[in-house]
């Protein structure tokens, strides 16, 4: 099954090609496919499984971004919360925030209540409620790790979160192949795209097979993200120079309080995220300059120690042993000099860099991937003299279509389908799938083998990091990943040592959240 993904599109041409299956690639798959180009994306790896998996999760303006006067990125993201907030209610629902204050802060309350007021001021038309300032007495009564006598108050303003970026992602990339694209995750393109006139070429392999393609392109989006550099270096056969990339974890513990908040570093004052997620607290995130491939790159027992210094006077209980496990990814930043922390986050479109036909989407966030896509595709569509208008902003993402008659779906399922979670209970009814994967968690049978017939579900990590929660629970949906590979087995046709070797995979990549334990 699948042996000749790439067989049926060699020597096929395109409108464009999409390097790169993280949020903005895919975002930029579903725009252009939206405008009647025809298009092809290929992943490396699994969709959204790059940054895109690392990230906070938060749809925010950024109130840090504020302090560096970075106001046309907070209005831009804030602008952009409100349309995903819109076009995909499943996967992205507002997010109280709490800001409490105590002594040591580096900004007053004062400043602060300055700032959220222009942050509320710069999206005029939200949905979300406006921020307050909430006395003591109120700060220690709305979570219990406030509860203390040095908490003189708190400022709780909204933003909204969405809590799998990699669904989000992967949506796009469905949508846009229901509109006619070729979308294929574990396909790379191997570097360098050559041209040949007007035309690009492009070589394609699959990463499972070893399957190989080439197809040309009238136009080529990069949006390979921190991994940039790595494939303009074997275009060019030099460096581009044009991405900083920097590192940046968090660490996983038990919940160590009931509300989000914002807390400032013990160490170096930087703002940072404590977000109770599935029973447990993630608090992040760290931003250090790193060099070497990103899909390589882990928490070190230096980046723990950092958060849980950082984090001491708010969570004293909070000790090494508690942290279970950790996340860790790779920012591109737009290149400039300065402690990494400075550097803007605004994306920038790059033509004809690092090659002729080639445009290249520099940095970026979550937040603002389908405005970034439209920035690029607008650029796709000057150069063919094409005056299509962009309709991602007002169509809801495939999950947000017929979420109304959903309702009879349990909860879990429709936070993590929207509307298609009546699909997925119908396959359990009709083929005998609707016992749950493992006690420890709701989830059932039947979104195996959904996840690989409609979701380009390839590998047992993809469905227990990608397409459900599982990997977000506390033994990161370990005791369902011999029941997911077998039921993926079954549904793939896998030999028996395949589905030992995918769930040895699964336990590497687990070992990998942990490797800040080793000594
Ligand atoms: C710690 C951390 C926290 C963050 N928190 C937030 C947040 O709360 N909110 C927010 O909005 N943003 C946040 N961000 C930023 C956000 O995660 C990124 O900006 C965003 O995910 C970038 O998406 P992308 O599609 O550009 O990159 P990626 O998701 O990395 O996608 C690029 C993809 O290209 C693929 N690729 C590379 N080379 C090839 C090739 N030759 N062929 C095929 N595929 C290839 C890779 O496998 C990868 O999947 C955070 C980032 C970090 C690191």
């Amino acid at each position: 099954m699948g042996m000749s993904r790439l067989g049926s599109i060699d020597g096929e041409q395109f409108d464009v090609v999409v390097i790169g299956g993280g949020i903005i690639g895919c975002g930029v798959a579903r725009d252009a496919a939206m405008r009647g180009l025809r298009v092809a994306l290929f992943e490396r790896r699994d969709f959204g499984s790059g940054t895109t998996a690392a990230s906070t999760r938060i749809v925010h303006g950024g109130l840090r971004y504020l302090e560096m006067l970075d106001f046309r990125l907070v209005r831009l993201d804030l602008k952009e919360r409100e349309t995903l907030l819109r076009i995909a209610p499943h996967l992205v629902e507002p997010l109280e925030f709490l800001i409490p204050f105590v002594s040591g802060m580096p900004v007053s309350p004062l400043k602060l209540r300055l700032g959220l007021t222009v942050y509320d001021a710069l999206s005029p038309d939200t949905t979300l409620p406006r921020h307050r300032i909430l006395s003591s007495a109120a700060a220690r009564h709305a979570d219990p790790s406030l509860d203390r006598n040095d908490v003189r108050g708190a400022a709780a303003y909204y933003d909204a979160r969405v809590d799998l970026p990699e669904r989000l992602a992967l949506e796009n990339a469905l949508d846009a192949q229901m509109r006619g694209a070729v979308i294929h995750n574990y396909c790379e393109v191997v570097p360098p795209v050559s041209a040949d006139g007007e035309v690009r070429r492009v070589h394609v392999r699959d990463t499972l097979n070893a399957e190989e393609a080439d197809i040309r392109a009238r136009a080529i989006v990069n949006a390979t993200g921190a991994w940039w550099e790595e494939n303009a270096r074997v275009d060019t056969g030099r460096p581009a120079g044009r991405i900083r990339t920097t590192k940046g974890i968090h660490i996983v513990c038990p919940a160590q309080a009931e509300r989000a908040l914002v807390l400032f570093s013990a160490v170096d004052r930087r703002l940072l995220f404590a977000i109770p997620r599935y029973g447990q607290t993630w608090i992040g995130t760290t931003d250090t300059d790193y060099a070497g491939d990103p899909a390589e790159a882990q928490a070190t027992t230096t980046d723990v120690d950092y958060l849980l210094t950082s984090v001491q006077a708010m969570f004293p209980k909070l000790e090494l042993g508690d942290v279970r496990y950790t996340t860790a990814g790779v920012r591109a930043l737009v290149k400039k000099t300065g402690h990494p922390s400075a550097v803007s986050r605004m994306h920038q479109i790059a033509r004809d860099v690092p090659s002729p036909g080639v445009i290249s989407i520099l940095g970026g966030k979550i937040t603002g991937y389908r405005a970034i896509a439209e920035d690029a595709v607008d650029a796709v569509c000057r150069r063919f003299n094409l005056s299509a208008r962009c309709e991602t902003a007002r169509t809801p993402l495939p999950g947000a279509r017929g979420t109304a008659s959903a309702t009879e779906a349990p909860q879990f399922l429709r936070a993590l389908y929207g509307g298609r979670a009546l699909e997925v209970m119908a396959l359990a009814r009709d083929a005998d799938l609707e016992h749950q994967l493992a006690g420890a968690y709701p989830d059932i049978a039947a979104q195996v083998v959904f996840a690989v017939r409609s979701e380009r579900c390839r590998r047992v990590s993809d469905f227990i990091w990608r397409r459900t929660r599982l990997g977000a629970s506390a033994d990161q949906g370990w005791s369902a990943a011999l029941r997911v590979a077998e039921l993926m087995g079954a549904e793939l046709a896998w030999p028996r040592e395949q589905i030992a070797a995918e769930v040895e995979n699964y336990s590497r990549e687990v070992s990998a959240t942990r490797a800040f334990k080793a000594p």
